[in-house]
């Protein structure tokens, strides 16, 4: 069985502990990986901190140069990583509307080279006679990024990209149940950068924690739960450390009476489904005009009774297992808590038998606000479809909820949802499409979502801090 080994100021380090990497497909260990200690923690950041110097000092056009070196090294092993992707991930190959491993890589590898491209230009307040004002970016020092299991290359890339193009070092920390594309990523990366500007830590929650209360480490950089994103926040206060924190997202979409139910059903559909539901921008709650309440249900549930399920390595397969065990269990106990309380189940509703973390895509009609499944993140393959009849209140409701990550107004009239969607507390709101992001565009949440925002410029600007010079002439 292939073992995985944690990275430190490039050479590969083992603590002679070891964790198994489970194929969510069948439930068995297919890797080993060596698991960090809190020694190997200092170490790491150790390794950043004495890299950062020379690093921070290289000029823009070095760190662009080795970037896109980065971006066609995603390129060359790309079959590689999205075999790794799916096999400790589950999504298919292609997957629902083409969101799988392949869209993972893919997505690395546009976010690198436009990451590349970005640059952080020196703002010129005043120039003239009496002084010379000059307001410049500079990096922050080592930035610990932490990465949950539903997109762990993806995110990783997100994190890191940005940090090195603004002159930080990095250590990344994996989620230990995905950590296998991430190390390998570091591994093809060390060939590339000098050593110990990058480093990759793998271990649970401890090793999280050490990282977030390091004195060394001047910014965390996370993507995960929302309780985690708290105690990290907690954990980073000892100095002051700069945080982004992309939490869990309830994205509520909500379909005016006006739409053509055929035509946007598909597209509700995947923006629910895709990746099994395991994406923060996920759509979580559906609200339905009561105008077109039954056709839609109906349009659902009959795309949720087709949508192929499998293995993610077989060819033509639209959904995968849930990632692992837990998070079944947590959508096994959420779907349990809708059927007390009187959902109507119009399709699945049931895990599906066998080794795999396979769970048969759900639509649940007839829930209301307050029911569990509506009001928390069931990150699953699980739509609560709730009826409304009044416009002028249903955006208050949406907004009831504590989750601000994106939400979506789906309707035939552009002009009426956009004026809704602006009224939506969240940090993307999407007319007509949902959880559609690109890396020009600034992604992040506000409420219990986190704070702080990931791509374009606006991302990048979140791994510098400001250095105003003044020169005074006269
Ligand atoms: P999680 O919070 O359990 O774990 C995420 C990472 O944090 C893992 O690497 C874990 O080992 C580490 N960790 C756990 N406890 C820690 C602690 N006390 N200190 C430091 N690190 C710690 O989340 P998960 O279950 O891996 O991911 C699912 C969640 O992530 C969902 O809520 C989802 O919505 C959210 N998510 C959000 C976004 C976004 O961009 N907003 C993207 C993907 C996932």
């Amino acid at each position: 069985m292939e073992e995985y080994n944690n990275i430190i100021n490039g050479e590969k380090v083992q603590s002679g502990s070891t964790f198994g990497v489970v194929n969510p497909a069948n439930g068995d260990v297919f890797a080993i990986c060596q698991s960090a200690n809190v020694e190997m923690v200092d170490q790491a950041v150790a390794a950043a901190r004495a890299a950062f110097f020379e690093w921070s000092k290289t000029s823009q056009e070095e760190r662009k140069a080795k970037i896109h070196a980065i971006g066609d090294a995603l390129e060359a092993n790309m079959a590689d990583l999205m075999a790794l992707v799916t096999a400790e991930t589950g999504k298919p190959m292609s997957g629902l509307n083409g969101v799988g491993s392949g869209m993972e890589v893919g997505g690395s590898i546009a976010w690198t080279h436009y990451t590349a491209e970005l640059d952080l230009p020196v703002d010129i307040i005043q120039e003239d006679d009496i002084a010379s004002i000059q307001v410049f970016r500079k990096p922050l020092g080592v930035v610990a990024s932490i990465t949950p299991w539903n997109w762990p290359l993806m995110i990783a890339i997100w994190h890191v990209m940005p940090a090195l193009r603004a002159g930080n070092t990095v250590v990344i920390k994996p989620s230990p149940l995905t950590p296998l594309a991430t190390i390998r990523f570091v591994e093809m990366v060390s060939e590339i950068l000098p050593p110990g500007v990058l480093n990759v830590i793998t271990g649970d929650a401890s090793i999280g924690e050490a990282l977030s209360k390091h004195s060394d480490v001047n910014k965390i950089v996370f993507t995960g739960s929302t309780q985690t994103g708290r105690n990290i926040m907690q954990a980073a206060s000892a100095n002051l450390k700069r945080l982004t924190l992309e939490l869990g997202g309830n994205d509520a979409g909500i379909v005016l009476d006006d739409v053509n139910v055929k035509e946007v059903a598909p597209k509700l559909f995947a923006a629910a489904f895709h990746n099994n539901g395991q994406t923060c921008a996920c759509l979580k709650r559906l609200y339905v005009h009561e105008s077109i309440y039954e056709d839609l249900c109906e349009e659902l549930a009959r795309l949720a009774k087709t949508v192929v399920i499998g293995d993610g390595m077989r060819d033509g397969v639209e959904l995968g297992p849930l990632q692992n065990k837990a998070q079944l269990a947590i959508v096994t106990d959420l779907v349990a808590d809708a059927k007390a309380n009187g959902g109507r189940f119009i399709a699945g509703g049931h895990p599906i038998e066998g080794d795999g973390f396979f769970f048969a895509p759900t639509i649940i009609a007839d829930l209301e606000d307050g029911h569990r499944l509506v009001d928390e993140e069931q990150f699953g393959p699980v739509v609560p479809v709730i009826k409304y009849s009044d416009v002028s209140t249903i955006i208050g409701r949406a907004n009831q909820n504590e989750s601000g990550l994106g939400g979506s107004i789906w309707s035939s009239n552009v002009t009426r949802a956009a004026a809704l969607a602006q009224q939506l507390e969240c940090g993307t709101a999407w007319v007509n499409d949902h959880g559609a992001i690109q890396p020009d565009a600034p992604f992040g949440g506000v409420k219990q979502s986190g704070f702080g925002v990931e791509f374009g410029s606006y991302g990048l600007e979140e791994y510098t801090s400001l250095q105003t010079i003044k020169i005074t002439k006269n």
